[in-house]
């Protein structure tokens, strides 16, 4: 898998000379699979770059297809997706997953920001591409899915060209924001942004889920001095990122989803605390890396 970082921001965009280096998108990070199909995970608005870029490629001529992950459906994570040139180009598919009891719910979700009052493409159907909407099976959804039944159905993991794809929720503030992770060929790439956990840390399933992976790209929102004052807000500081990379033993965590209010100096000094965290947790052989737009890794 090759993952590529197109928007590495929280909550607002925030271009300008102080965030030049780490780049000031909010979240979307692609990922090619080994039988080059495209995985899109959240379409901040670092979606509208990697849209044009695709626009270069087969999605320019009306013959891509991509399959798209949403964490969950805040203005940082669907933002760009009005912005996406191949949406518009016909006999482009794109294929939608994201975290709703019912497809059409997600569905209702992704039209309201396409409403006239908040944009001037008024519905989803006005899109020239074919765009399927899927709510993610994933046990936990599930369980919510068919509460007036007590009948719990197992949901399978989705599997997508050779990728199987697994996914849990994490606490968001009033909401959730779901995990993903994707394994390919024994190799697995972890995306866990907008993780506000309780003081006793992640889910039993979170460290599941989490557990060994190769890369886990966690939400690294505050400093643990800022995240004391807004927790609330349903975001980690890089001490809870340490602490779950640690307590899953990944072998590299990658650090995400800062602050609107953060510069560059900030994240570099993040980072410099964080590798100390990881080592007082005895993660010394843990990499460690911070987002940035156009960063690419190999897994
Ligand atoms: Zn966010």
């Amino acid at each position: 898998m090759k993952v590529t970082f197109w928007g590495v921001r929280g909550s607002i965009p925030a271009p300008g000379p102080e965030t030049n280096r780490y780049g000031g998108n909010t979240s979307c990070v692609s990922v090619v699979t080994a039988t080059g199909h495209l995985i899109i995970i959240d379409m901040g608005t670092g979606a509208v770059a990697l849209g044009r870029s695709l626009m270069a490629v087969e999605f320019g001529k009306g013959k891509g297809h991509a399959t798209v992950l949403l964490s969950h459906a805040h203005w940082d994570h669907i933002q760009g997706f009005p912005f996406f040139p191949p949406i518009y180009v016909p006999g482009n598919r794109i294929d939608i997953y994201g975290a709703a009891r019912s497809s059409s719910m997600l569905e209702g979700i992704l039209e309201g920001q396409m409403n006239p009052h908040f944009s001037p493409i008024y519905t989803l159907r006005n899109l020239g591409a074919s765009i399927s909407i899927l709510a993610v099976p994933h046990e936990d959804m599930a369980r919510v899915d068919i509460s007036s039944t007590a009948r719990i159905r197992r949901a399978a993991p989705l599997s997508i060209h050779g990728v199987t794809i697994r996914a849990a929720p994490n606490p968001h503030g009033t909401t959730t924001a779901l995990a993903y992770r994707l394994t390919e060929n024994g190799r697995s790439f972890v995306y866990a942004s907008d993780a506000g956990y309780p003081p006793e840390g992640p889910s039993e399933a979170a460290l599941k889920l989490y557990d060994g992976a190769d890369v886990l790209l966690h939400d690294c929102t505050y400093t643990p001095e800022d995240r004391a004052l807004r927790v609330a807000r349903g975001f980690s500081s890089f001490v809870d990122a340490a602490d779950a990379a640690a307590r899953a033993r990944v072998k590299r965590l990658v650090m995400f989803h800062y602050d609107q209010d953060y510069g560059d100096d900030v994240v570099d000094d993040m980072l410099a605390r964080c590798r100390e965290e990881l080592d007082l947790r005895g993660a010394k052989d843990c990499q460690l890396t911070a987002a940035s737009e156009g960063l690419s890794l190999e897994i």
